[in-house]
């Protein structure tokens, strides 16, 4: 089936598209619902990163106004929601999560390109007022340069808005690299970013070996920022890779949320918000919950609650409309599901909701049967590291401080949710949590005019709201007699 906005899947640099030729590498996406291939996209070679690299640093020369900037922000916000079916299908098709949530996607994503040029006025020159030391000052927000985009597939669209709506704003080129397993929808917004007539010499697309473009944007001296979404061992190697340069890294890496149910909350309203929380991108979202933290004396009504709603959520193609959940993106990412479940039933975990995971057909068809358990433990795999999959653990506590230094029991420190009725004392808890995201009452994960990002190993830097731009300029200070 051919897919919208996709006469030609392959790579962008310098503002072309490159030819295929039959020699070269390529890398093959398929559909994770059905295994049907829907593309095979040429592969960068390493001369073709870094005339990406040089092309995009050659456009710096032409800075463009912050008008400018306003009218491409718009232009393809805009070109995002004409075509939100379009790339919402390829969404779909290529991560494999339900067609509502490719929609809700390309509308998020659109969010940040129009979030992104409400803010421009804040580049312009502030002036320091009147004389300091006898001269007149005033501070610049300079485009920091070529920055390198790298992007994961839970999110084909929106994962890189993020970056690539506040480094368009910030007036800097770029050079793109998605995920091997998902790169269509980048391909599709290149095309209508073409259709808009903007300069593409300045944004440049690249795919192939993973390890080899990260190097080069890390090792080449007219990449200035590194902006990454991934696993913290990645990330962990950017920051290793860049020191030499002395890059500025903006890093968002995984993460171990905790949904923490105090006995004074609203549990059946605590239930639907963990539910629609927990089952987006069948559970592979960085800002999930991998772990529910769950007072006892309201455990096993609540353990109820939730076990009645995800008992009704269907999985399937991501394409039948009626499905709630679809499949896991591959086979690496069902056993580890899988290895989790099994481990945890094995040390005394309860399985109340949740049949065997059947074998996958093959890297495809990965479809995990929605799952809730009880009697978790801390110490199980499963609460220790980010399972990324539909899965519901539960772990009781019985004090507040038990309950609060759970949460915290993690290197990771990017989102937690916390449910209580008590105003007061859920001010004084948050205070305690080190999570850059904190839902209260809510399980709504980020939006484009708030800062996004997280505490310890879950990285540093912020995407979305004005501290999200601001990763992409360069602060110059300008001293006059
Ligand atoms: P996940 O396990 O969720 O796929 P990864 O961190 O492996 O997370 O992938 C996130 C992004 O990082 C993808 O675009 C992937 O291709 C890229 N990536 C993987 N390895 C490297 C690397 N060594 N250097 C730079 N980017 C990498």
């Amino acid at each position: 089936m051919a897919l919208p906005l996709l006469d030609n899947a392959t790579i962008s640099i310098a503002g072309c598209w490159v030819s295929s030729s039959a020699n070269e590498p390529r890398i093959a996406v398929v559909d994770p619902a059905s295994g049907e291939p829907l593309a095979r996209v040429l592969c960068a070679t390493a001369d073709l990163v870094i005339k990406g690299i040089e092309a995009a640093e050659q456009s710096l020369a032409d800075e463009p106004s912050l008008a400018e900037r306003r009218r491409w922000l718009v232009g393809i916000a805009e070109a995002m929601v004409t075509h939100r079916e379009a790339i919402a299908t390829i969404i779909t098709r290529e991560n494999g999560k339900p067609l509502r949530e490719g929609r809700v996607e390309a509308e998020y994503a659109a969010g940040f390109f129009r979030f992104f040029a409400t803010q421009l006025d804040h580049l312009e020159t502030q002036k320091r007022p009147g004389e300091l030391k006898g001269l007149h000052w005033s501070v610049r927000h300079r485009p920091a340069g070529v920055v390198g985009l790298i992007t994961p597939w839970n999110f084909p669209i929106a994962m890189l808005a993020k970056k690539l709506a506040a480094a368009m704003a910030a007036g800097c080129a770029v050079v793109v690299k998605p995920a091997e397993l998902t790169p269509l929808t980048t391909i599709a917004l290149w095309h209508l970013m073409e259709g808009l007539g903007l300069p593409m010499k300045r944004f440049n697309l690249v795919l192939g070996n993973p390890a080899e473009i990260g190097r080069i944007l890390c090792e080449h001296p007219a990449v200035r920022i590194i902006s990454f979404t991934g696993s913290t061992g990645v990330g962990r190697k950017l920051i290793e890779q860049s020191a030499a340069g002395v890059k500025r890294l903006s890093l968002e890496l995984g993460g171990n949320a905790p949904c923490i149910v105090l006995p004074d909350a609203d549990l059946p309203k605590a239930a639907d918000a963990l539910v629609a929380n927990k089952f987006r991108c069948a559970g592979q979202t960085c800002v999930c919950t991998n772990r529910v933290l769950v007072h006892r004396d309201v455990a096993d009504a609540f353990a109820e609650l939730v076990a009645e709603r995800v008992r009704k959520l269907k999985v399937g193609t991501g394409m039948d409309e009626s499905n709630d959940i679809g499949p896991l993106i591959n086979r690496a990412g069902f056993d580890k599901v899988a290895r989790h479940v099994s481990e945890a039933i094995a040390a005394g975990a309860r399985r109340i909701v949740g049949d065997e995971p059947k074998t996958p057909p093959g890297d495809y068809g990965c479809f995990f049967p929605p799952t809730v358990l009880t009697h978790v433990t801390p110490d199980m795999l499963i609460s220790r590291e980010e399972t990324f999959g539909p899965v519901i653990p539960i772990i009781t506590f019985s004090t507040i401080d038990e309950g609060i230094s759970l949460a915290n029991g993690t290197p990771a420190g990017l989102a937690a949710y916390l449910f209580t009725g008590d105003a007061k004392q859920a001010e004084a808890i948050i205070a305690r949590l080190h999570f850059g995201h904190v839902g209260l009452n809510t399980a709504a994960g980020p939006t484009p005019e708030a800062p996004f990002g997280g505490m310890k190993q879950s990285g540093f830097g912020r995407e979305g709201g004005l501290e999200g731009l601001l990763e992409f300029c360069e602060v110059q200070t300008v001293v006059r007699a």
